[in-house]
């Protein structure tokens, strides 16, 4: 699935919000191209343009209402179960079941969060460090 393809358009789902200059949605709209890797309903996976781990990739809601995990888990459970249950598909589908892997939700500005279109990241396929402060 390394193919350079955008996402399916406009999602009929009716929950769904869009921010303009939000880089997430874009992907979403199909605007911003990205190398997707999987969709389910509510949501989208792609891998990171920026990759810290042999697989890294990250997984959003189609809608921007929720900007951090904390908030998508207050908002909407059901959504924040698909979130994990797709990042979870995302790392069988890479292989990365058997030898582990990490899902990750930066929040703010000391976790280097930087698009507040709540976000999981799936990083695997090699040993990863430990995380904390450098
Ligand atoms: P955060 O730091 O907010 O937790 O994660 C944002 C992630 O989005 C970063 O890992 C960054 O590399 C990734 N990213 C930023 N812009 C783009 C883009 O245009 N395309 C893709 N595929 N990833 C992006
Ligand atoms: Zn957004």
């Amino acid at each position: 699935m390394g193919q350079e393809i955008t996402a399916s358009g406009e999602s009929s789902a009716a929950d769904t919000t869009f921010e303009p200059g939000c880089i997430f949605c874009s992907i979403l709209r199909g605007t911003i191209p990205a190398t997707v890797v999987r969709e389910t309903e509510h949501t989208l996976a792609f891998r990171d343009i920026a990759p810290q781990a042999p697989t890294h990739v990250l997984v959003i809601p189609r809608t921007h209402a929720y900007p951090n995990a904390a908030e998508l888990a207050a908002g909407d459970p059901a959504l924040t179960a698909e979130l994990l249950r797709a990042g979870a598909a995302v790392a069988a589908a890479d292989g990365l079941a058997e030898d582990g892997y990490r899902m990750v939700f930066n929040t703010g500005d000391y976790a280097g969060q930087t698009v507040y279109h709540v976000h999981l990241h799936v990083l695997g396929g090699d040993a990863l460090g430990r995380f904390g402060t450098p």
